[in-house]
């Protein structure tokens, strides 16, 4: 199928971006990777495409002491591929290289996938786990949401239809930060991913692939013991609501939760 007319203009700045975003049914178009799949079957019918590609000022990469800061059309394979951020924040490359193949991770960007958040997505996950905060722009002016704040619930977020995501802090984790998910066939969306962090003896755990959004719980202490670290992943997962058809789920978020754990070099 193709999708329906729409109005078509290109920014080069995010005020002229913004502006463009004023008129009703208007979207933003970045990589285009889920936004177009959804436009040819009609699905979503924007009245304008806001085309944010040429919009130089949110395509930075800054790697600073404490946090990185990441402009929303950083691409998917620049997180995979980016020296400075493989260094400072090696789970970020590593994630992102499980996002769908190559040629679509050459398109689809940062913004996109926090902007989609579909609960399946790595990097929203990732966001929450590592408590970042995503700045977003809109006629009123800017402001900031920690990343648990503006994922609301199943594609659902606390962005307003004008508005549009710039930037993304990440504060570089001070533990190790341990990362699995399990798919059907590689290159697909994850049925269940989870991020363990450690931190001294304790951390959290972020799972993304079931529920409607990702979901983090902090650990005081991890059992030393394997079988008591399955307890403790059985009780915090039973606080994620998952539909009827997922409760197989709950399983597989305990088997990649501990083996997140052990990936944080968390093996005792
Ligand atoms: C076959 C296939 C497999 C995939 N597998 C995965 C996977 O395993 N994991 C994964 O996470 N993703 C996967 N994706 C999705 C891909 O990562 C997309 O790149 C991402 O979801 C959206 O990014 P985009 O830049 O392409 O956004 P677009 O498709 O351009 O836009 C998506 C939505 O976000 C809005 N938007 C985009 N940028 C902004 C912004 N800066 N501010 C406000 N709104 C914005 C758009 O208006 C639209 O509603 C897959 C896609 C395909 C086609």
């Amino acid at each position: 199928m193709k999708p329906v007319a729409f109005d078509y203009v290109a920014a080069t700045t995010v005020e002229e971006a913004v502006n463009a975003l004023r008129e009703p049914g208007a979207k933003v178009l970045a990589g285009g990777q889920s936004l177009v799949p959804l436009m040819n079957f009609r699905l979503s019918r924007p009245s304008r495409l806001v085309d944010i590609n040429g919009v130089a000022s949110m395509a930075h990469i800054e790697v600073r002491e404490r946090e990185l800061i990441l402009g929303a059309l950083v691409r998917h394979q620049q997180l995979v591929e980016d020296p400075e951020i493989r260094r400072s924040l090696p789970v970020l490359s590593r994630a992102a290289q499980h996002i769908g193949h190559w040629a679509i991770r050459t398109r689809g960007t940062l913004g996109g996938s926090v902007a989609h958040a579909d609960p399946a997505a790595e990097l929203p996950a990732l966001l929450v786990a590592l408590g970042a905060t995503i700045a977003v722009v809109g006629p009123e002016g800017t402001r900031e949401l920690t990343a648990e704040a503006f994922f609301e619930g199943f594609y659902t977020t606390a962005l307003a239809p004008s508005e549009l995501v710039t930037q993304v802090k990440l504060p570089l984790p001070q533990g190790a930060v341990g990362f699995k998910e399990v798919v059907r066939r590689p290159g697909d969306f994850a049925l269940a991913g989870a991020y363990v962090e450690r931190l001294g003896s304790g951390g959290a755990v972020t799972w993304f692939g079931f529920g409607d959004r990702p979901r983090r719980f902090s650990v005081r202490e991890w059992p030393s013991d394997p079988e008591d670290r399955r307890h403790v992943w059985v009780e915090l997962v039973r606080n994620v609501p998952v539909e009827e058809r997922d409760q197989y789920k709950y399983e597989l978020a305990v088997a990649v939760a501990e083996e997140s754990y052990r990936d944080a070099g968390g093996e005792e």
